[in-house]
C-alpha cells in the first residue's frame, strides 16, 4: 500500500491535464486521502495485533480476522485507485501495479475468505451473547430451560455452519400451547443468524474496530510530540467521522422496517438469477 501511493503520488505531482497538475484536482485529491487513511487504518490494525500477541495475548482470534478483511480490502482498493489515478499507464503491464493488483485478488479468497470470516466475526458476538442468556436461564432456573438449550443450539450450529438455513426447533422443549410463543422466539435468533444480517454486524464491528486501532495510534504520536502527530490526527479524525457514518447507516438498515423487505428481495433476485442460469430480463432489443 506504501508502495502503491509512492507510484499514484509520482504520478498525480508529475502529470499534466488541462494545464494543470492532477494532484490539484479534487477527484485526485480525494482519492489520495482515502488512499492514506486506509494505509494508516491497515499498518495500524497490524502494529496492534502483533503487539498485542507479543505482550503475551492468547484471545486474539476475532482481531486477527477483522485484521486479515480489513487488510485485504484496503490494499484493493487502494492499489485500484492507483491504477484510476495513473489512467491507462496503470493498466499497462509495464506499470507494474496491475500485477500487483491481480495477485491482491487472491487476499480475500484465501486464509478464510472474507465473507465467512465476516459471519466468524458477527457470530462470535451472538455466541458470547448466547452464553450469556443461557446462564441467565440457567440463574433463574427456567422450568423449562429452554432458552439454555436454544442458546447451547445456537452456539453450535455458529460454530459448525457458519449461519446457514435454519434448523432451529423449540417444538419438543415447550408445552404444545406455546408453540406460537416458541416460534417466535426462534424467529427472533434467527433475525440475527441470517447472514444479510450477519454481514452488517460484522461490517460495524471492523468499522468500530478500525476507529479503536487509530484512535490508539494517533493518541501516541500526539503524546510522543511526533513530527506526523497532526497528520495522524487529521487521518484519524476524518476516519472516526465516516466510520460513525457508516456504522449509522448499517444500524439504521438493520433497525428499519424495510430491511426485511429488503432482504427478501435480495434473495428473490438471486433465486432467480440462479435458476434462469443467468440475468432474467431479455434484452432491451430482443436479441
Ligand atoms: C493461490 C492459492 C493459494 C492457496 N494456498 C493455500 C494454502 O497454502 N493452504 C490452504 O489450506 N489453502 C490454500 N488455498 C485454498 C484457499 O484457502 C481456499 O481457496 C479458500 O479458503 C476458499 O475455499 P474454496 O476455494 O473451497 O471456496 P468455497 O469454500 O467453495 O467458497 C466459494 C464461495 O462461497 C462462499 N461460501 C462458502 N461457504 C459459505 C457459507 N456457508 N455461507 C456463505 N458463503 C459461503 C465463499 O465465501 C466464497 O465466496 C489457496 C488457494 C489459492 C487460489
Amino acid at each position: 500500500m506504501r508502495a502503491s501511493l509512492a507510484q499514484a503520488v509520482d504520478h498525480a505531482a508529475n502529470r499534466t491535464q488541462f494545464g494543470s497538475k492532477i494532484h490539484t484536482y479534487g477527484a485526485i485529491q480525494e482519492k489520495l486521502a482515502r488512499m492514506t487513511m486506509m494505509q494508516y487504518v491497515t499498518e495500524s490494525m497490524a502494529y496492534m495485533i502483533s503487539g498485542n500477541m507479543d505482550s503475551g495475548a492468547s484471545e486474539f482470534q476475532i482481531e486477527a480476522a477483522i485484521s486479515k478483511i480489513f487488510a485485504s480490502e484496503a490494499a484493493w482498493t487502494v492499489t485500484d485507485e492507483c491504477i484510476q489515478i495513473m489512467g491507462g499507464m496503470g493498466f499497462m503491464k509495464d506499470s507494474g501495479v496491475e500485477r500487483v493488483m491481480r495477485d491482491l485478488r487472491i487476499f480475500r479468497i484465501f486464509e478464510g475468505t472474507n465473507d465467512i470470516l465476516r459471519q466468524f466475526v458477527a457470530l462470535n458476538g451472538f455466541q458470547s451473547a448466547g452464553t450469556q442468556l443461557k446462564s441467565l436461564q440457567r440463574a433463574m432456573k427456567s422450568p423449562l430451560g429452554n432458552a439454555g438449550l436454544l442458546a447451547e443450539e445456537l452456539t453450535k450450529r455458529a460454530k459448525r455452519k457458519a449461519g446457514l438455513a435454519s434448523g432451529l426447533t423449540l417444538q419438543g422443549n415447550i408445552h404444545p400451547e406455546l408453540a406460537q410463543s416458541g416460534d417466535l422466539t426462534v424467529k427472533a435468533i434467527e433475525q440475527f443468524d441470517e447472514q444479510f444480517v450477519l454481514k452488517r454486524v460484522a461490517d460495524c464491528a471492523i468499522d468500530l474496530y478500525a476507529m479503536g486501532v487509530v484512535l490508539s495510534r494517533a493518541s501516541r504520536s500526539l503524546s510522543q510530540g511526533h513530527p506526523s502527530a497532526q497528520h495522524e490526527k487529521m487521518l484519524c479524525e476524518t476516519w472516526c467521522v465516516e466510520a460513525h457514518d457508516r456504522i449509522t447507516r448499517d444500524l439504521r438498515t438493520l433497525r428499519s422496517s424495510q430491511s426485511r423487505q429488503l432482504f427478501n428481495n435480495l434473495r428473490a433476485i438471486s433465486a432467480a438469477v440462479v435458476e434462469n442460469g443467468g440475468v432474467v430480463s431479455p434484452h432491451p432489443l430482443g436479441f
